[in-house]
């Protein structure tokens, strides 16, 4: 629970999918834990099943901070660029989710207001933008559904488990 109210303090979580963390790895020479955050330790499956497989709960993971909140990777600037995080060449756009009344996930196209640089210089282009953000989704959906799917299948989860999980965009209203 500590862990969780950290998470939920920091403002500018950076979401990580498997594929971003393999490139960062690849480049940095890096072990994922230098750099990957997660709830519990991070041993490369995003999916916990905890309380005799009645609670699941999506590890997702995100870029490691400094302890003055920066991003491990910024020195002055990013120094990981050209592989930075799908989530950061969507900045300052991100993806919020929101389930419709038929039960289908809807991807809304968000924003972070601290930004400085909104409402200045060119127009973006929705089409990429669209296309990032459902790049995102799919990543996503393809790090933890395989996941699910074999402990699904071995009886590792119960069949009125609940899910919980760690995502981007709005927050829960307590
Ligand atoms: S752009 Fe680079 S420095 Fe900034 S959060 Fe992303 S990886 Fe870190």
């Amino acid at each position: 629970m500590e862990r969780l109210k950290e998470f939920c303090e920091r403002s500018n979580l950076i979401y990580l999918t498997e594929k971003d963390i393999n490139a960062i790895a690849r480049r940095t020479g890096k072990e994922p834990a230098k750099f990957v955050d997660t709830l519990y330790d991070y041993d490369g499956c995003f999916v916990k099943v905890k309380d005799d497989a009645r609670k699941v709960i999506l590890d997702l993971p995100v870029m490691k901070s400094k302890a003055d909140t920066t991003c491990v990777f910024y020195e002055n600037c990013c120094t990981i660029y050209s592989v930075r995080p799908i989530a950061c060449r969507l900045f300052p756009f991100r993806v919020e989710e929101e389930t419709a009344s038929n039960g289908d996930t809807l991807l809304n196209i968000g924003y972070n207001p601290t930004c400085p640089g909104i409402g200045k210089g060119e127009l973006v282009d929705r089409r990429k933008l669209e296309k990032l953000v459902s790049e995102l989704f799919l990543q996503r959906t393809s790090d933890i559904n395989p996941q699910l799917q074999r402990m699904m299948a071995s009886g590792a989860i119960s069949a009125n488990a609940k899910v919980y999980r760690t995502l981007p965009g709005k927050r829960e209203k307590n």
